[in-house]
């Protein structure tokens, strides 16, 4: 079943459009503060691969607005845009805006206020950029906390919706809107009500949603719930991990939805005592045989040769094992039988051909 999208406003953030009908993008933040500058640069370069389309980096002194003004000249954010993440201090806003970068994003809470707030409105109309409001639980007015009976929420809506006026008012509509909580259910309510409320494009995601694994869980249960319903346009899964991985989970939530589709989908079988071989291994060398290909291609791995290729029938390549055998199969259909020892090579030579390259995809097999 299609999702219906809300129809949002449009917004420019760089060479990229945000909002209405244009695709969802996936972003991902820095995880190496600037003063590592190779380091930083190193992990953009590595998330512009894996297909992060919106890089956010955090801008907590004079010395990160030089890196990245040089990294801005030297044309590294040319096609994923920048965004200048900036807490407390508005002249560093100021400054990220003044050194090119595609958007800031700031909490008008904590920025410095409403006065604040419209000298960085007015220098971002001046540079074509755009603003991200970014308001999170951990930062509520305190004034909307006494109002909303202490109830976070509550007040965290009202702020932000405040704040969304105040942009409109200052004439100035080039922004996306961010409210998070930790809590999944509150940022289901939150997004959903400003979902109702507003038609700027919204970026979803659920703050300090933990590592790897919980973390993953969290964000594609928040993030899958509000997509279904047509809310979101922009995405960031936040993990205390690789920031690479933000960006692969956001694929994985955005293509098990049906509304994107990037690189490889792998899907494997979980296993049971009908499996005939080493599937974790077979699936993890899979995986990095398929990991540099960027067209959008469904890959199987299946432990067993009854349930195999059908169970994958919509894959467009896999493997399924037998006793010490493997079928390597297209489009659900076996087109070889090989010898275990053989599957990895042969399944690369297959694949070669399946994505109209005649030499393999993968040196490593
Ligand atoms: S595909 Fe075969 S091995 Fe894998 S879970 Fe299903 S029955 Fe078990």
């Amino acid at each position: 079943m299609e999702i219906k999208r809300k129809n949002t406003k449009e917004i420019k953030i760089g060479s990229r459009k945000i909002g209405s009908d244009n695709a969802i993008l996936v972003q991902s933040m820095t995880k190496n503060k600037s003063a590592q500058q190779f380091l930083l640069r190193e992990e953009i370069n590595n998330l512009i691969s894996a297909g992060c389309e919106i890089i956010r980096v955090a801008i907590t002194d004079a010395e990160c607005i030089k890196i990245i003004k040089k990294f801005i000249k030297e044309g590294l954010f040319k096609n994923n845009p920048i965004v200048a993440d900036i807490q407390y201090d508005h002249r560093l806003a100021l400054d990220s805006l003044k050194a090119g970068a595609d958007c800031i994003r700031i909490n008008p809470g904590n920025i410095g206020g409403i006065e604040k707030t419209e000298i960085l409105i007015e220098e971002a109309k001046k540079m074509n950029a755009c603003i991200r409001i970014g308001v999170n639980s951990g930062s509520v007015d305190k004034k909307s906390l006494k109002k909303n009976n202490f109830n976070k929420t509550e007040a965290l809506l009202e702020n932000t919706l405040e704040y969304v006026r105040f942009f409109e008012n200052c004439n100035f509509y080039n922004f996306k809107v961010s409210a998070k909580a930790s809590s999944v259910t509150d940022s289901i309510y939150l997004y959903r009500t400003l979902s109702e409320k507003i038609d700027y494009p919204l970026h979803l995601g659920i703050t300090e949603s933990g590592n790897e694994f919980s973390g993953a869980i969290k964000s594609s249960v928040g993030i899958g719930i509000l997509l279904n319903e047509g809310i979101g346009d922009t995405i960031r899964v936040s993990l205390t991990s690789d920031s690479v991985k933000e960006v692969k989970a956001g694929y994985v939530i955005l293509s098990s939805l049906g509304l994107r589709s990037y690189g490889v989908n792998l899907i494997s079988c979980p296993t049971c005592g009908r499996t005939k071989a080493d599937l974790k291994y077979y699936a993890e060398n899979v995986e990095k045989i398929t990991a540099g290909i960027k067209k959008p291609l469904t890959i199987a791995v299946m432990g067993c040769i009854v349930n195999g290729p059908g169970e994958a029938k919509e894959a467009d390549i896999g493997i399924a094992f037998g006793e010490k055998k493997a079928a390597i199969f297209v489009k659900g259909k076996t087109i070889k039988r090989v010898n275990e020892a053989d599957v990895l090579k042969l399944f690369n030579e297959e694949l070669g051909k399946l994505i109209e390259n005649k030499d393999s995809v993968s040196k490593n097999f």
